[in-house]
């Protein structure tokens, strides 16, 4: 899944490219692909694009009276679309543009949970309302206190934490694998017990590690696979640490596979991995 880095980068490149475009039309190819009545698209036709922006991993279409605010999912993409052809693959809407290629929204797969909400806009704001208002503060403003605060509030794994959307937004399942290492925590390890000392190692790991994305993000002319992406856990099981060459481990969690190191991060222990220890006992 795209994350802020991947979003952020997107966001700007769609800026330089689209801004200023006038909205000709959009076009649903589905009945999920919009998820709200009211207002209509129809409110942005003949409007110029100002900017494209991000809130957590969501996409920002601004236009003066309505934002599309996108939702890429697990395999959605806003691809540039000069062919414009009458039935794209894995098409789910399309904005057209006066005198201008298209932008094509497509997801991967069967799921259909990419999806397009028009909102009235805000102005130099971001948008209120449903799907945002849920979110927690961007990964990349929130303060050491703000995120030791949320720490100890909400006593959870730290890896679970930095995935949830309602307490950090932006970051996913490989930037929470790279923070966890960078900070040199385990993925497991308790927020309310990281306290303090660790909300900082965290918000430093953060910022490394979005900076890091971003910086290789930026280089590209379109958005990186998760393979892509530079990465000292994620997508290194079974290679060495960069840091102290120990092995990088793997271990299934809730239906998802954590990245980490033992030496750096678990005191050398290796984590029972619960779908198979199941079967085990
Ligand atoms: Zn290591």
């Amino acid at each position: 899944m795209p994350e802020l880095p991947e979003v952020q980068a997107h966001a700007e490149r769609l800026t330089e490219q689209f801004g200023g475009a006038q909205l000709q039309k959009f076009v649903p190819f589905n009945f999920t692909a919009l998820k709200t009545a009211v207002p209509p698209p129809s409110d942005a036709y003949g409007a110029p694009l100002q900017t494209v922006g991000r809130r957590g991993k969501y996409l920002l279409l601004q236009f003066e009276s309505v934002t599309f605010i996108v939702h890429l999912m697990q395999g959605g993409r806003l691809l540039v679309d000069e062919k414009q052809s009458a039935k794209p693959r894995n098409g789910q809407a399309r904005f057209l543009f006066v005198d201008q290629p298209a932008l094509l929204l497509t997801e991967a797969g069967t799921e259909r949970r990419a999806g397009v909400w028009c909102v009235p806009s805000v102005a130099g704001g971001i948008p209120e309302g449903p799907p945002l208002d849920r979110l927690g503060p961007e990964a990349m403003e929130i303060s050491a206190e703000q995120l030791a605060a949320a720490f100890e509030a909400h006593n959870m794994r730290v890896h679970g934490f930095l995935r949830d959307q309602h307490m950090i937004a932006g970051l996913g399942r490989m930037l929470a694998n790279e923070v966890c290492h960078r900070a040199k925590v385990s993925p497991f390890a308790m927020t309310r017990k990281l306290g303090a000392v660790g909300a900082k190692t965290i918000l430093e790991a953060i910022h490394d590690a979005v900076d890091e994305g971003l910086t290789y993000e930026r280089t590209r002319d379109s958005m990186s696979s998760s393979a892509d992406r530079p990465g000292r856990v994620h997508n290194r099981v079974g290679e060495p640490c960069p840091v102290c060459a120990d092995t990088i481990r793997s271990v299934s969690y809730s239906g998802y596979t954590v990245a980490y190191c033992p030496t750096c991060q678990t005191d050398g222990k290796v984590l029972a991995d619960n779908t198979t220890s199941r079967f085990l006992k």
